[in-house]
């Protein structure tokens, strides 16, 4: 994808500060990170999302970010991870191109996650069925 951030970051045309890299996978810091180690893993075959990824490219961004989680943890001194994907624009994805955060937290940083509320039991079975329908 000739237009694309993270393609351009992966052909080495724009700079980055790299962590890791194989065939398969480039991780790197991010330039406006949570806490700082905050870092990207990015599968090196473009795809947008989690809609569209293949599994070949899934898996090994998935192994990377195991292997890669506990050193980032390791190397802050962070007390707790959070691996995030987003999607979609409205999930908050800026970049267009699958990628996983690994996100040092620190006790009392204070960030809060995705706002959650109680959910009745019938809405529940509804979802399930629908969900479950479609696998
Ligand atoms: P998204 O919101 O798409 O899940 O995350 C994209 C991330 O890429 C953001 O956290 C943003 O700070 C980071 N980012 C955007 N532009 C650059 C860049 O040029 N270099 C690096 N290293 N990170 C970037
Ligand atoms: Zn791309």
């Amino acid at each position: 994808m000739t237009d694309c951030l993270f393609c351009k970051i992966i052909a080495g045309e724009i700079s980055s500060h790299k962590i890791y890299e194989d065939d398969e996978v480039l991780a790197f810091l991010d330039i406006n990170p949570v806490h700082l180690g905050h870092t990207l893993v990015v599968p090196k075959k473009h795809s947008e999302d989690i809609l569209s990824i293949d599994s070949d490219s899934w898996r090994a961004v998935c192994e990377r970010t195991r292997i890669l989680a506990p050193i980032v943890h390791g190397a802050t001194g962070a007390d707790g991870i959070n691996v995030i994907m987003n999607n979609k624009k409205s999930a908050g994805q800026l970049i267009d191109h699958a990628h996983t955060h690994i996100v040092p937290r620190f006790k009392d940083d204070g960030f809060k996650g995705l706002p959650q509320h109680k959910e009745s039991d019938e809405a529940l079975a509804a979802m399930r069925e629908k969900i479950t329908a479609l696998i």
